[in-house]
């Protein structure tokens, strides 16, 4: 499988063609953003790890009923997906208060959910990716009915499978975004990344972020967090 034309290049990640129609390869930088772009940075290892932990998870999800894009790990940086067009929105899941729900709703970091919280925005870069509800989802047709449905309770089987499986590594999963996509026939499928750029993991015990917070915040150690998510994950 080669890569043939540059079919798109993200914030984190370039996308490419393959002499496949079906296939494209991810290839994951080192590059990092954070507010919408006004933070730039480089995170040395980054691509590499995120390649890596989000293979190992989309896998595990696949083993628990979840499809996803992943077909292939080509090389320490790149995967082979599915082709999918994306559904342009960024559903979130969250566990305890943190980030912008800690701000929105004057919650301490940390405060607990009682129950799961599902958030969509609408993927939109010069909007700064605005929340949405059901209605303007159906309203403005980002997705039908069936789908969002397909698309929540995947989004709350993947919390399900991750966060048991993160709680035997000492790892809490406070939140994080997932992306969904549809292959050339309908179906929905989980895509895009799940990492610590798109997850806020903090250490069980110590309560230490494991995330792109280190990176958001300046608190430091950035590569050293990332690299110990991988440690975990992997047993490196
Ligand atoms: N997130 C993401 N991409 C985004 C926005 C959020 O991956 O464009 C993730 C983020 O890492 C966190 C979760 O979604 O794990 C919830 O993020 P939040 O809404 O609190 O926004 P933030 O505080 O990260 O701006």
């Amino acid at each position: 499988m080669e890569k043939t034309n540059l079919l798109y290049e993200g914030k984190a990640k370039k996308v490419y063609e393959t002499s496949d129609p079906a296939l494209l390869i991810v290839d994951y930088k080192d590059d990092a953003t954070a507010f919408n772009g006004l933070k730039k940075g480089t995170i040395a290892g980054k691509g590499e790890i995120n390649n890596r932990v989000t293979n190992h998870l989309m896998k595990l999800l696949e083993q628990n009923g979840v499809p996803t894009h992943f077909v292939e790990e080509l090389s320490p940086r790149e995967t082979v997906v599915k082709r999918v067009s994306i559904v342009p929105l960024e559903v979130i899941v969250r566990n305890i208060a943190a980030g912008s729900l800690a701000k929105r709703l004057g919650l301490p970091e940390g405060t607990k959910l009682k129950k799961t919280v599902l958030e969509f925005c609408y993927k939109d870069d010069e909007l700064g990716d605005p929340m949405v509800n059901e209605y303007h989802i159906l309203a403005m047709e980002y997705a039908t009915k069936e789908e969002l449905d397909l698309i929540s309770g995947y989004a709350l089987k993947v919390n399900d499978v991750l966060s048991t499986y993160l709680k035997d590594l000492n790892i809490e999963l406070i939140d994080f975004k997932l992306e969904f996509g549809r292959l050339a026939d309908g179906t929905i499928v989980l895509a895009d990344e799940i990492s610590p750029d798109t997850c806020r993991f903090w250490d069980s015990v110590t309560g230490e972020k494991l995330d792109k917070d280190r990176f958001r915040r300046d608190l430091g150690h950035v590569e050293d967090a990332y690299h110990e998510i991988l440690r975990r994950l992997m047993g490196e």
